[in-house]
């Protein structure tokens, strides 16, 4: 069971990380990958990524304007956040020709964004990223760097270097909480269970003999039925009235009716006196019997 709800742990982990980071970005020269998130319009990337020049627009970094002088080669833009909207960005740069546009942070602001618009997309037909500001410094100051030479990236929709960490990452901490609440589950039902097994239920408190008070009847009755007949009720300490409704337990011990149900069917399913359990019933007839016939 718990190997089962590891295995759970296990796909829905591996679907969280593919909802975080989608994609990186690796740079050719050098080898190295930078992660990215993809937005939520435009379309995906392929399965074999896109190959371009990643460039910073010189007249308007933010990239809320069309690029000029225009950029002829296949180019992926590298844009600042702010100024405009992610949508209008990527508008802007695919009307200027670029086959891709990569949206970085300049500031720490909030981390990784999904960048989203509740506008009708369909006029974009380039993908779009996001990197928070680690990668964009880094990819900003490689593309002024590569202004001679432009900077060939290709831009992956599996990042597998960064995969196996993530993986292990939420492997270790979202898969034992999840371990620990089925446990916690299974104790709650456990608890629950034993609970159930100490109170009697309404079958075996149909199954108890019950009679009526009678003062008279006491003195002679007494030895013949084997009834140990008390003033009062032991659970709530108040004398027996004539016609009071009596519950008689397999132990001979009797309380009033209403008081030794609530009893049994609340607290223990014994009697409240000697601790027998009412379901030794025969046990308890069998080792009267023989003193019974004994006086
Ligand atoms: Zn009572
Ligand atoms: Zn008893």
């Amino acid at each position: 069971m718990i190997l089962y709800f590891w295995f759970w742990s296990l796909i829905i982990a591996n679907l969280y990380i593919k909802s975080v980071v989608q994609a990186s970005i690796l740079v050719i020269g050098s080898n190295e990958t930078y992660a990215d998130r993809a937005a939520a319009f435009g379309p995906r990337l392929s399965e074999n990524g896109k190959v371009g020049y990643l460039v910073e627009p010189s007249s308007d970094r933010t990239g809320c304007n069309l690029v000029y002088p225009p950029i002829s080669t296949d180019w992926i833009a590298l844009v600042r956040r702010g100024g405009c909207s992610f949508v209008t960005k990527v508008r802007k740069m695919q009307e200027s020709g670029a086959i891709a546009v990569v949206v970085g942070d300049p500031e720490n602001r909030s981390g990784w964004v999904t960048m989203y618009t509740p506008d009708n997309t369909s006029d974009i037909k380039i993908p779009s990223l996001f990197i928070t500001k680690k990668e964009y410094t880094t990819l900003h100051y490689l593309s002024k760097m590569a202004e001679d030479m432009p900077l060939m990236v290709i831009l992956q929709a599996d990042g597998f270097m960064t995969w196996p960490l993530l993986d292990l990452l939420l492997i270790i901490f979202v898969s034992p909480s999840i371990v620990m609440m089925f446990v916690l589950y299974s104790w709650l039902v456990k608890q629950k269970k034993m609970r159930r097994q100490e109170i009697a239920s309404s079958e075996d408190i149909a199954n108890l003999d019950k009679r009526c008070f009678r003062r008279e009847k006491k003195s002679s009755a007494e030895n013949v039925t084997g009834y140990d007949d008390e003033e009062e009720c032991s659970i709530c300490l108040e004398s027996y009235r004539e016609n009071d409704m009596l519950r008689v337990l397999p132990c001979k011990h009797a309380f009033h009716l209403s008081c030794v149900d609530t009893w049994l069917t609340t607290q223990k399913r014994f009697c409240p006196i000697c601790k027998r359990d009412i379901a030794l019933k025969s046990t308890i007839a069998a080792e009267i019997t023989p003193l019974l016939s004994a006086r």
